[in-house]
């Protein structure tokens, strides 16, 4: 790959990223970050996630062994809203949006993250995923159902308590909404875009940086955040739904993989932001959408300095330092047991 600065074209968005790997001997003189070592508790009684704790609003988490759901008590999105549009000149437009918003906490234990959960119980959190995408995906209204997780206090998320969010809305939100649009583009040519591309990247071999017999995790050729990561089946499937049972204990045991991997880079539990982009749930089919998730870790070079989307990245386009072959060698070389 070029060793000067160049752009590189994301085909799942169809938006650029620049890349310029002269600078990564740049030295540092920005923020550094905080490191929270603190051990966690099994249990901590003042968590509104542990089994049997009172939430802020009065409900009760339930006393589970497993995962848990519930709907999040202070919701950014309703079911219960009157529709209503509003259209000024084709300047001021806004539509009202109905949604459901759930917390999944991955397992009663406090003190533990996804990486050091078995397979076995991951595995229970991949069910728990494919239960609510087919309950959420199955209401009428429902057009997107987007799995989540937040880790750590540098992306914002507020308990560590291990879990996840589950948003399902009316319409789909932006970043799928462009990948639904490059992968139908691609389908009319004949191919399926994730499956193309993870044979091409299979080839390359460089940006590869772990995988089992059903899943693959890598960093993209167009990352934009320096360790970010995409993992995809390596047999064409939509939907969680669509995974067979080794397939599953497959989606279970590559997040181990990957996040074990990460927890080891730079010797913290890694924050980052980690989502699965499933189809859309309109009623049609989709043949041209393929599972994968996406993992958006803010670290750069160690525990304490992260990347700041900025400046030009704001106003212009993303930028990226450290090449993303590079990334994929440094988590490559660690240890995942
Ligand atoms: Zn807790
Ligand atoms: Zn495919
Ligand atoms: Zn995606």
């Amino acid at each position: 790959m070029f060793a000067a600065s160049h752009r590189r074209l994301n085909r799942l968005t169809g938006e650029w990223v620049l890349v310029s790997p002269h600078r990564t001997t740049r030295p540092w003189q920005g923020q550094v970050e905080e490191i929270t070592t603190a051990q966690q508790p099994a249990y901590d009684p003042a968590c509104y996630l542990c089994p049997g704790n009172e939430r802020a609003g009065g409900a009760r988490t339930a006393q589970y062994g497993s995962t848990y759901v519930f709907d999040n008590d202070f919701a950014a999105l309703t079911p219960d809203v009157v529709p209503e549009e509003d259209d000024r000149k084709g300047l001021l437009v806004a539509q009202s949006e109905r949604g459901i918003c759930r917390v999944v906490c991955f397992s009663p234990r406090h003190d533990l993250t996804l990486g050091q959960m078995s397979v076995e119980a991951i595995r229970t959190v991949v069910d728990t995923w494919v239960d609510q995408y087919v309950e959420l995906g199955g209401l009428d209204w429902v057009r997107h159902v987007q799995v989540f997780e937040n880790r750590g206090a540098m992306m914002g998320a507020s308990n560590p308590h291990p879990h996840g969010q589950i948003w399902a809305n009316e319409r789909m939100p932006n970043e799928p909404a462009k990948e639904l649009a490059q992968q139908r583009a691609r389908a009319e040519t004949g191919g399926c875009l994730l499956c193309d591309y993870l044979d091409v990247e299979l080839d390359a071999g460089g940006r590869i940086v772990t995988s089992n017999d059903h899943f693959t995790a890598l960093v993209p050729f167009w990352a934009v955040w320096p360790f970010e990561t995409l993992v995809l089946p390596r047999a064409h499937a939509g939907a969680l739904p669509e995974l067979d049972t080794d397939q599953r204990d497959g989606v279970a045991d590559i997040l181990r993989r990957l996040t074990r991997r990460y927890d080891r880079l730079f010797g913290v539990t890694f924050p980052y932001s980690m989502g699965l982009h499933q189809p859309p749930t309109d009623g049609d089919a989709h043949p041209e959408w393929h599972l994968h998730a996406h993992f958006y870790p803010p670290l750069l070079r160690s525990a304490t300095v992260r990347k700041f989307m900025v400046g030009y990245e704001l106003l212009g386009q993303p930028q990226r330092d450290i090449t993303p072959e590079t990334a994929a060698q440094r988590l490559r070389e660690l240890p995942e047991d």
